[in-house]
């Protein structure tokens, strides 16, 4: 099987990982934080390294703003559930997962919030910061943005839009879904007040993890509220982190594979990680583009300006049907359709058709490249 569907999820995973997650079930599998026996504090040990290895890794203040999530969508969720109150208004990008519209959708429906969409001019940042300008008004409490489309890979000039948000008073949360891993995500830098990222992506954890990276002192309403193992005679959460935002038994094999998905990432370098991926997607751009009936939606991609995920669509055909023959016929997993990301389909008038999109990961090769480039060929002199 060749796997190019890794914006999804990364497969495989690290041998590390893997031996990781298992060693985690035989070591830690008491309740950290729950009792002062042995085994529970073995594992709020290992528990307490990974913490501190992701704040090392993003630049995070202190182990206690790293709050450890089932994914990026529960983490956006959080934010965006603990922090809006009746009457605010969002702003959000034209490139952005349903882990951001559903969740605001939903506050909307029930008459509490209002959102803008700011339109993303791919290649022109200053028109796209100034279209997020335009779009805040005197309720906006907050942006959110991607770090990088899911489906066409357009970097959006966060640093910029954040700070754009910071001059109004506004707050600013990044879904790094699609970037952590890839591009230098920094909060002392950048001064994200929410960093939203999955783990089991391009930090190459496991699937049900995931990560909040809190960059302020604002008070968040926590999404669920049960035992945390501390202040258990209170029936309200704890005001402190992560404890406020970390209610029930934690994913513990999850959480101990991330640490070492993030010292996959570091070996590695996530610079090089980047420049190989992106290095396969451009020859993979470079030969579609000269060849017939492939639509491809935009310029040649330079790492600056795009993640390296690229989406194409074969004329007169269903994306889903494209996907189906390379998986049946050449053993090449990748996504085709919506992405979860319709805003994005809309913008680059892909809504009805949806996209065959191709992500590859660290351990993708050359040779992958080539064999999806004759099942593409193939596909379309058999069609
Ligand atoms: N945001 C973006 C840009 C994504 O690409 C994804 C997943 O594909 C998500 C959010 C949701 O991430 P998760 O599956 O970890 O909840």
């Amino acid at each position: 099987m060749i796997y190019l569907d890794n914006a999804a999820t990364t497969s495989p995973k690290p041998d590390t990982v893997v031996r990781e997650v298992d060693r985690a079930l035989r070591l830690y599998s008491a309740n950290p934080g729950r009792g002062g026996h042995t085994p529970s504090v073995t594992t709020a040990k290992a528990v307490y390294n990974v913490r501190k290895s992701v704040k090392d890794f993003f630049h995070v203040k202190s182990e206690e703003d790293v709050i450890f999530t089932s994914g990026c969508t529960q983490a956006l969720n959080i934010v965006i559930k603990g922090t809006l109150k009746r009457g605010d208004h969002v702003v959000i990008s034209s490139m952005e997962h349903n882990a951001v519209l559903r969740p605001l959708h939903q506050l909307k429906e029930q008459g509490k919030i209002n959102y803008t969409i700011a339109d993303v001019v791919a290649g022109d940042n200053d028109a796209t910061v100034n279209a997020f300008r335009n779009a805040i008004n005197e309720h906006t409490r907050m942006i959110i943005c991607t770090h990088a489309s899911n489906v066409f890979g357009v970097r959006l000039p966060v640093e910029r839009i954040c700070a754009l948000a910071h001059n109004y008073g506004i707050l600013f949360c990044l879904d790094a879904a699609q970037s952590a891993g890839i591009f230098d995500v920094n909060l002392s830098d950048n001064g994200y007040d929410y960093v939203c990222c999955a783990g089991h992506k391009s930090l190459y954890g496991p699937m049900g993890t995931g990560l909040l990276l809190l960059g302020n002192d604002i008070r968040l309403e926590p999404l669920t509220a049960g035992g945390t193992g501390s202040d258990s005679a209170n029936p309200l959460m704890p005001e402190y982190y992560p404890d406020r935002l970390e209610s029930g038994t934690l994913n513990i094999p999850g959480i101990c594979g991330l640490g070492t998905g993030i010292r996959f990432v570091n070996t590695r370098g996530r610079e090089n990680i980047a420049r190989h991926e992106m290095r396969l997607v451009q020859h993979l751009y470079r030969e579609l583009s000269r060849t017939d009936k492939v639509m491809l939606y935009t310029p040649a991609p330079e790492i600056d300006e795009y993640a390296p995920v690229l989406s194409f669509n074969i004329e007169g055909s269903d994306s889903e049907a494209v996907s189906a023959f390379l998986n049946r016929r050449y053993g090449i997993a990748v996504r085709a359709g919506l992405h979860c990301a319709p805003l994005a389909h809309k913008a680059f008038g892909t809504l009805e058709s949806g996209a065959v999109r191709i992500a590859p990961s660290a351990f993708s090769t050359e040779r992958d490249i080539e064999i999806l480039l004759k099942a593409v060929k193939n596909f379309i002199h058999t069609t």
